[in-house]
């Protein structure tokens, strides 16, 4: 189960070949290694062992009147199975029924079983109903839905235990009422996931095929079974040499069967030490249990545990999305899975869909599963482990952990995005005073805002919007309710938008000849409002920079521009709302020159391209309608830019996106040009770039987790700079005094630091490369290859 520092919690998925297994796959490939087909004594040999590892097969099965097949696998097993089923179909149907004939299957079987099922009533033109049999929210089969459904069946597929939940399927069950049927249903019962966990007689079951895999239960992938009834048709997928008596041509894959061979021993040997007992499997269930609820207070069990065999644990953490929880164990090196491991590129899991669990948990389900060989010593590491991730989230202000004292958070500075979809809530936090305000709350991340106020124990001067949305009714009362423990008084007395009734003061904004009103918050640093009407009549934008009371503010005071929907990346906000004014939307934009510079950072409020933020350099580049707009030396007449802003806002189409668009986003230049440097090659680079500042865009709580810098060739840590606080960063590399000079971004596997490097790109900043395959590929042992490898 361990590979050095590495905690595997993914059996359901596959397992590490067992050393008994390992140990007989070798054997066979040294020295046992003829062909069981040859006649002479080598062959015959490896005919004995094939056959050994078959009768072990019927042996643990009570499949005394059946032919075990081997097969590459499962999915092989369910192919024959149902080729069988439907070629015999085909075979032996006489007349057209004018109700259709249904191939049934539970909801949340494997999707090699409906695919199948779909593929072989294709390819054979059986003209059945592929039809799903409902399950209900703890992942049972209705059996009523059955009922009605089996005079019509001809097949029926069931699964033993399925493979994301652990729900067991009660065969004896589907067993009474398919029987009771005139004809015969034949029944696969895909057992994959029950092999060495539940026992299985198939003298008291009457499946017609059995299909197992030799890779979940600790044997290596490409082995697998068929068990089938003698008296059920069979049909080879793979016709040939003849062998498995015909049934399934092509030589044997004998070290696959050697090593099944061995592993069935070790089931069938009573006195081996290799499996734990069922109650000891139900006992390491409940510690896991126990460490994750002490890590997630918040953690959900998508299956009651008495559904479910004790190897699985489906669950979800309320308030973070499956990635993230992902993202933390991969850090603490805890490798579980969301939802099935095919699936994991899917957003939800369908298993759970089927079951009827709202969406936050189907999207957010993670399977924390082993197998029956693990022992007391690796599930006290696993749950430690698991311990130290939830502390680690909890340091990061980002969830309470049971074992974490929350007086010693990390520290975090500056300005926070919170993000999901194109929503932005900015955070900005002080951590000296501790002062806090936060601008655009979406309801999405209010409990993460709380929590965030709470570990800090912030004071909270202003909790603010850009202007009254358009598309949601703003959660800021109820955070402003929320967060009653750590709001000063001037958060409270504000006006609709949040801004203080009694303000700090009043600043020139130097270049404009206005006025404008300010919060302090820092003795250095002020937030000033100042009204930028056009996508809605009061939209706000809030400017914070350098003053220590001087009388002006300048561009060059302002660090960051949290312009709402003003500016997007890649767009300006649009302005065909009702609440919103075009006519004045052009003198507010040729304003923006007046109150920062090209190179000040833009936070805006929705983030369609994943550009986290933007400058109004970067938006000239890539925005011509905005260019215009800002041409002073042809300037563009207010009836040219309404025409000209009502043709782009026409063209927003909210059918295409799930929020509401807010502006129209023209052709961002994405600059994915791929500058990449291999993890292997990071000594070298170095050498060649001594200045180089290295970059972790982790999050702290993932970052934490590694130590050891050293095995990827480095001498000191990278500075974390995770995407939340990106912002800070992109601030620090466009400034113009202090330039920082070549840049290397890193992550888990080069996806995050990519997009990173890419923002950094398109905001002017050309040398910056990105470790290709992250800290995932990454390690001393790899081989230097001969060439520093980045292209532009
Ligand atoms: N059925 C179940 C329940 C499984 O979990 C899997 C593997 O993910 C399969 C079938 C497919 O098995 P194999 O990888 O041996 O083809």
């Amino acid at each position: 189960m361990f590979n050095t520092h590495e905690i595997y919690l993914d059996e359901n998925a596959t397992t590490r070949v067992q050393p008994a297994a390992a140990k007989a796959a070798q054997q066979v490939m040294e020295e046992s290694y003829g062909n069981p087909s040859s006649s002479h004594i080598t062959g015959l040999r490896a005919k004995q062992l094939l056959e050994k590892t078959r009768n072990l097969a019927s042996k643990i099965l009570n499949a005394n009147n059946h032919n075990v097949i081997f097969t590459s696998g499962a999915t092989e097993a369910i192919q024959t199975a149902i080729l069988s089923t439907l070629h015999h179909l085909q075979k032996t149907r006489t007349q057209t029924s004018d109700t259709p004939r249904l191939l049934l299957y539970s909801a949340t079987e494997h999707k090699a079983v409906p695919q199948a099922l779909k593929h072989w009533n294709d390819v054979l033109q059986i003209g059945n109903e592929v039809r799903a049999i409902p399950v209900d929210s703890n992942g049972q089969l209705d059996l009523d839905f059955i009922k009605q459904h089996a005079p019509n069946a001809d097949m029926i597929c069931t699964m033993a235990v399925n493979n994301e939940t652990g729900v067991i399927t009660n065969l004896n069950q589907i067993d009474s009422l398919i029987r009771q049927q005139p004809n015969h249903i034949l029944w696969l019962a895909d057992c994959v996931q029950a092999l060495g966990k539940l026992p299985i007689d198939l003298t008291e079951l009457s499946i017609d095929y059995v299909a197992l895999s030799g890779h979940k239960v600790y044997a290596p992938k490409g082995i697998g079974m068929l068990i089938a009834n003698k008296n059920a048709p069979l049909t080879p997928l793979i016709a040939g040499g003849g062998q498995e008596q015909g049934l399934r041509s092509g030589t044997e894959n004998l070290p696959g069967v050697a090593a099944l061979g061995a592993i069935l021993n070790e089931y069938v040997t009573k006195e081996n030490n290799t499996f734990r007992t069922h109650d000891q499997l139900i006992k390491f269930r409940l510690a896991f249990i126990n460490s994750l609820t002490k890590a997630f207070p918040r953690i959900v069990l998508n299956t009651p545990i008495n559904c479910a065999v004790p190897t699985t644990i489906n669950f979800c953490v309320d308030g973070f999305t499956s990635k993230e929880i992902m993202d933390l164990f991969d850090a603490a090196d805890l490798r579980v899975s969301s939802g099935s491991a095919c699936g994991s590129a899917l957003v939800a899991s369908y298993v759970l869909e089927a079951m009827g669990l709202p969406q936050w948990q189907t999207e957010g389900a993670i399977r924390l599963s082993f197998g029956p060989a693990i022992t007391q010593a690796q599930v006290d590491a696993a749950c430690k482990r698991i311990e130290d991730a939830g502390n680690s989230l909890a340091a990061s202000c980002l969830s309470i952990s049971a074992t974490h004292n929350l007086d010693f958070p990390q520290t975090m500075n500056g300005i926070i995005q919170l993000k999901k979809g194109s929503m932005c809530s900015w955070i900005l936090y002080d951590e000296p005073t501790k002062n806090c305000i936060i601008i655009d709350p979406f309801d999405e991340f209010l409990e993460r805002i709380q929590m965030f106020v709470q570990c800090k124990k912030a004071n909270v001067l202003a909790v603010l919007d850009t202007h009254g949305h358009v598309d949601h009714k703003s959660p800021r009362p109820l955070l402003i309710e929320m967060l009653k423990d750590y709001t000063t008084a001037d958060a409270v007395n504000a006006n609709y938008l949040g801004w203080p009734e009694n303000p700090s003061g009043t600043v020139q904004l130097a270049q404009d000849n206005s006025t404008a009103q300010y919060i302090r918050f820092t003795q250095n640093q002020i937030l000033v409002g100042t009204d930028l009407p056009g996508h809605t009549k009061d939209h706000q934008g809030y400017l914070l920079g350098y003053n220590k009371n001087e009388k002006q503010f300048t561009p060059q005071n302002v660090k960051f521009a949290i312009l709402g929907d003003l500016i997007q990346i890649g767009g300006i906000g649009r302005s065909d709302f009702p609440a919103s004014t075009p006519e004045v939307l052009l003198q507010t934009l040729r304003r923006l020159p007046n109150l920062i510079q090209e190179h000040t950072i833009i936070c805006p409020t929705h983030d369609y391209s994943n550009g986290f933020a933007t400058t109004l350099a970067a938006e000239l580049k890539d925005n011509p309608f905005l260019i215009k707009t800002l041409d002073t030396l042809l300037p563009i007449t207010l009836e040219d830019f309404l025409h000209e802003k009502k043709q782009i806002d026409a063209q927003i189409t909210d059918a295409t996106n799930c929020e509401l668009v807010c502006g129209r986003i023209q052709h961002a230049d994405p600059d994915a040009s791929q500058i990449i440097v291999k993890p292997d090659q990071l000594k070298k680079f170095f050498q060649e770039h001594k200045t180089a500042t290295l970059i972790d865009v982790r999050e702290p709580h993932e970052f934490s987790f590694t130590q050891n810098w050293s095995s990827y060739g480095l001498e000191t840590p990278p500075e974390n700079i995770p995407l939340t606080r990106f912002s800070n960063f992109l601030e620090r590399a466009l400034a113009k005094e202090n330039p920082i000079g070549d840049i290397i971004l890193l992550c888990r596997s080069g996806n995050r630091s990519g997009k990173a490097a890419q923002v950094l790109r398109r905001l002017g900043k050309k040398n910056v490369w990105n470790i290709a395959g992250g800290i995932a590929l990454s390690n001393a042992t790899q081989e230097p290859d001969t060439e520093l490898c980045y292209t532009i």
